[in-house]
């Protein structure tokens, strides 16, 4: 089997909340899981929209911020070992009729193949991806890992030039914590308001006047400049005058969009942009798909986390029977059974 071939009990498609908690769902049943998302983070809606938000209706948690139940989840996912295929779409689902062991061959826009026993879609509102700016040869510095939407981890950025754009929160806030070890920091937006804290705003109108920072504004982003790959200069312009930013990388930072994509191809029961499914499974119209969380869809569905972690719970029970079709069920509590690594006491 080549190395970007991974061969798995249950396809996950999406790694947010639901998705997560289905690697726990599906562990306690001695299933494995591959998890993949398009975005480079797990977490989902939690962590690309909302991650300092509290939570209120978490049961258990009177109050947890979005992105700690989302560590949470990831912590309670790993003695189950998920292989997390992140930064790449699941584009085709492809039903094997070879009789092989793995019914499901699902690939990824980044050339993974996953053989899996069973799928489950925990899509969302649909995969994110950044909203990319009209910019001159963005493409060419996207390849080259010059240009960043994301900031996975701070330590890449020491010592850089960084141009930010950006008009929200996500360009304030990351202008406030890069300044603090890159070489230099440029924020561009468009318009002298900004959709943050006024205080963050103020401090970094005050940067710029103490020449803490360039606070490039009101301009916006035209062309990335260098060669070979290597940025060295990010072209700003505001009516007939242009200037040219020193940069080693560039950070725009305009939001993201969701898309159902290519889920829409996969012969499913959809409606408008969720998956119909049978409440009482999760399973899809077709055998071997199951939905749950924010893309599936029955009468009396909540949008809200815990109904998906229900779901899945419920679709991973069904998913069983497919992974383990000579194997009767026993039902075990959690307390009973322990997880890999903390074993219940004798
Ligand atoms: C501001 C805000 C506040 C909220 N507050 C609450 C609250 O207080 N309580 C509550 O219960 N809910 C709240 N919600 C809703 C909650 O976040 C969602 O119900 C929850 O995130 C759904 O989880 P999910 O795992 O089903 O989907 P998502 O969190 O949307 O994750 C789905 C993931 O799947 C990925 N994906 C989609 N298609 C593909 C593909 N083809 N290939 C690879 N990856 C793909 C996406 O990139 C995404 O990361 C809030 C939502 C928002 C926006």
């Amino acid at each position: 089997m080549s190395e970007n071939t991974h061969a798995t009990d249950i396809a996950i498609v999406g790694a947010g909340p639901v998705g997560l908690f289905g690697v726990f769902a599906a562990g306690m049943l001695n299933m494995k899981c591959v998890v993949t998302d398009s975005l480079e983070l797990i977490g989902g809606q939690c962590t690309a929209l909302y991650p300092e938000k509290p939570i209120f209706d978490i049961p258990g948690h009177p109050s947890i911020e979005a992105q700690e139940l989302i560590v949470n989840l990831e912590k309670q996912a790993a003695p189950f070992e998920p292989v997390y295929l992140l930064d790449q779409q699941i584009m085709t689902v492809e039903k094997l009729d070879d009789g092989s062991e793995h019914g499901w061959r699902l690939t990824t826009s980044k050339g993974s193949i996953i053989l899996a026993k069973a799928i489950i879609i925990a899509a969302g509102v649909g995969a994110f991806g950044p909203n990319r700016p009209p910019v001159e040869n963005l493409d060419i510095y996207e390849k080259s890992g010059r240009v960043h939407y994301l900031v996975k981890r701070k330590e890449d950025f020491r010592g850089k030039k960084l141009v930010i754009a950006g008009g929200g929160d996500s360009a304030v806030d990351w202008v406030m914590s890069l300044k603090e070890i890159a070489e230099r920091v440029a924020i561009v937006h468009r318009r002298d308001g900004f959709r943050a804290a006024d205080a963050n705003v103020d401090k970094l109108r005050q940067w710029g006047r103490d020449g803490e920072i360039d606070y490039v504004v009101p301009y916006q982003v035209k062309v990335l400049h260098g060669e070979n790959g290597v940025l060295s200069g990010v072209e700003v312009a505001h009516k007939d005058e242009s200037r040219i930013l020193e940069a080693d990388m560039f950070l725009p930072f305009y939001g993201l969009s969701s898309k159902l994509g290519p889920i829409a191809e996969w012969g499913l029961d959809l409606d408008k942009k969720h998956i119909m499914v049978d409440p009482a499974t999760c399973a899809s119209n077709v055998p071997g798909i199951f939905a749950a969380g924010d893309i599936a869809m029955y009468p009396g569905k909540l949008h809200l986390i815990l109904a998906g972690f229900s779901e899945i719970e419920m679709a991973c029970h069904a998913a069983r029977d497919i992974v383990f079709p000579d194997t009767e069920y026993k039902f075990e509590y959690s307390s009973a059974k322990g997880v890999p690594g903390t074993p219940v006491p004798s």
